[in-house]
């Protein structure tokens, strides 16, 4: 165990509905909810708009929820793992916590949101304060680009009325300090901090080693929250190497390797230590990123540590070819954020079929009313809550943009690259290397 020891005690709940497929997810959260998400359920109801993320009630598209909203194990384990990451970012954005991860950050990667000539008051780092989650001045939010503001609520109490039009959208990240600052940690993280594990090599000899088991982990793996254990074995000399999938955000900083589960945790809690307000992406096909929230553009902003790639949500979709079916936010509430990372929604809401739509949408609805009212009232409540209504309108209602175009199904549009991160082999046998 590293200086970082003793692990702060761990704050993740057990299982909070006691199922075996919640105890499941909690133990592989990433792989379980591609578990769920591939088991046979139910029947997805219409796709619905439901999903408004603020308790205010939005005007905008509806359609009839169905009635039959009722739970599934799957759409349990999908949301129990939602569940345990939401609080994984909560607990990032707490100040020993964030003091703590600034330090593996090195200051010239913090000082890059400065300079390049754009507005660097709004840079969160700039004044070495880190922002709290949602610490943003309302006023000052509202002072960004003009080009781009938008009604901002300062009264969670008022209807909002949304007024993002097509006019709103020519707003892009050039002028955006929080996509300079995510671009240069993406850099540093990917260049020279983390490092992609397919297998360990050999600590004896140096030689090749395959995945022979999965184990639980041992007491100190479970303290850097570990969930499971890989035995990596070599073919040469057969020493047998473990390889905990660690979670614990500091762990994560000390090991500096993994794979997108341990490089998104990791990233996210480096993207909130620099001061960015960040969460977790969670792709119930077995994937995991990080979206980080301008305030220039007013949008949340696609980033993926793994691929060093920023504003790119139909990566997966139109360049690795992946068959996508639930994506989920999970940080200062959680959002189904889906639309944002297809451009064929019609044809990926025939593959939701773990659980109703209505489900899901009163689901994750309630969770965000509990999660915006357990934050502190006033400026980080409103911040919080305006950033739910813009990413609802921007996914739903003609808002201000996902970034990137749709592409159409007949191919044309954007050209996208095949997964980068992993071995070729690995990549191909998960048909992650393109021609989606
Ligand atoms: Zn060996």
């Amino acid at each position: 165990m590293g200086p970082l020891d003793p692990w702060p005690a761990i704050s993740l709940n057990p299982s909070r509905s006691g199922t075996v497929a919640a105890v499941s997810a909690a133990a592989t959260p990433h792989d379980a909810a591609a578990a769920a998400a591939s088991s046979a359920a139910v029947a997805a109801a219409a796709p619905s708009p439901a999903s408004h993320p603020s308790p205010v009630p939005l005007a905008g598209p509806s359609s009839p929820v169905s009635p039959a909203g009722e739970a599934t194990p799957g759409g349990v384990a999908l949301l129990d793992s939602l569940d345990r990451y939401a609080e994984a970012v909560r607990e990032y954005y707490e100040p020993t916590m964030r003091e703590r991860v600034r330090q593996a950050i090195p200051p010239a990667v913090l000082s890059a949101a400065i300079g390049e000539g754009a507005d660097t008051n709004t840079s969160p780092a700039v004044d070495g304060a880190p922002a709290a989650a949602g610490d943003e001045d309302p006023a000052a939010a509202a002072d960004g680009d003009a080009a781009c503001s938008v009604p901002f609520l300062s009264d969670a109490s008022r209807p909002p009325v949304p007024t993002f039009t097509a006019a709103a959208a020519p707003c892009d990240l050039a002028t955006c300090p929080d996509a300079r600052l995510t671009r240069a940690l993406l850099t540093w993280f990917k260049d020279d901090f983390f490092t992609w594990i397919d297998t360990l090599p050999c600590g004896t000899c140096g030689g090749p080693t395959t995945v022979t088991d999965t184990v639980g982990p041992s007491d100190d793996e479970r303290a850097g929250r570990a969930s499971r254990v890989e035995l990596h074995e070599c073919s040469a000399c057969g020493t047998v190497a473990r390889f905990a999938r660690f979670a614990h955000p500091l762990k994560l900083l000390s090991t500096r390797r993994g794979r997108c589960g341990e490089w998104a945790q990791a990233f996210t809690a480096v993207a909130v230590a620099a001061g960015l307000t960040a969460r977790l992406i969670v792709d119930s096909t077995d994937h995991l990123w990080t979206e980080v929230w301008s305030h220039t553009a007013r949008r949340w902003v696609h980033a993926d540590a793994c691929e060093a790639a920023l504003d790119t949500p139909l990566l997966y979709e139109a360049g690795w070819g992946k068959r996508l079916a639930y994506i989920l936010a999970a940080g200062e509430g959680v959002a189904d954020v889906t639309r944002r990372y297809t451009g064929r929604y019609a044809e990926l809401a025939a593959r939701r079929t773990v659980v109703g739509e209505a489900w899901l949408a009163a689901s994750l609805a309630r969770r965000n009313a509990t999660a915006l009212a357990a934050l502190p009232q006033g400026a980080v409540r409103d911040a919080a809550a305006a950033r739910g209504v813009a990413d609802w309108e921007a996914l739903h209602g003609g808002g201000v943009g996902t970034g990137a175009p749709p592409i159409g199904d007949g191919g044309e549009g954007v050209r996208l690259p095949g997964r980068q991160s992993g071995a070729a082999d690995w990549v191909r046998e998960r048909g992650e290397n393109g021609g989606g």
